[in-house]
C-alpha cells in the first residue's frame, strides 16, 4: 500500500541523480530501469530558464547560437529542487534552470529515445 501518490509514476521518478565531474556528464536512474546520461555541455544547451531560453516571445540567449566558454559547461553543483527537478549550478555563475524530472527524462538523449522523439514527432518546430 503507497501512502503518498506520486504524479508521473516510475517514469519520472528519478531513484539516483550522480553528477560525474570527473567524467564530465550528469547520470540518472528512473524507477522503471531507465539509466538516462547527459554530458555537461548537452546539458546546459537544455538550460530552461527565461534567460537562456527567453520569454514572452523574446528569444533568449542560447537562441542566438553561443560559443560556450568552459566555464559555461562546467558543473559545479546540482541542487535538488523540491521533488520534481534540479537546478545545476555553473562555474560561470548560471544556476537559474530549474531542470524539471520530466524535462530530462522527455529529452534523455539514449539512442533509444533519440528514434522514439524521430518516430513520433509531437515537436515538429524544428527549422533547418
Ligand atoms: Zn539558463
Ligand atoms: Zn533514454
Amino acid at each position: 500500500m503507497t501512502s503518498s501518490y506520486v504524479t508521473g509514476g516510475e517514469y519520472l521518478t528519478p531513484t539516483s541523480i550522480h553528477a560525474d565531474r570527473a567524467g564530465q556528464r550528469l547520470e540518472i536512474e528512473w524507477a522503471d530501469g531507465h539509466r538516462t546520461v547527459y554530458d555537461f555541455t548537452t546539458l546546459r544547451w537544455l538550460c530552461p530558464c527565461a534567460f537562456c531560453r527567453g520569454e514572452a516571445g523574446q528569444p533568449g540567449w542560447l537562441d542566438s547560437g553561443p560559443t560556450l566558454s568552459e566555464a559555461q559547461t562546467q558543473l559545479t553543483d546540482l541542487q535538488l529542487v523540491g521533488q520534481y527537478a534540479v537546478a545545476p549550478t555553473w562555474a560561470d555563475g548560471h544556476h537559474t534552470g530549474y531542470y524539471t524530472f520530466q524535462r530530462l527524462r522527455e529529452e534523455c538523449p539514449c539512442p533509444a529515445d533519440e528514434a522514439r522523439r524521430r518516430d513520433a514527432p509531437h515537436e515538429a518546430h524544428r527549422a533547418g
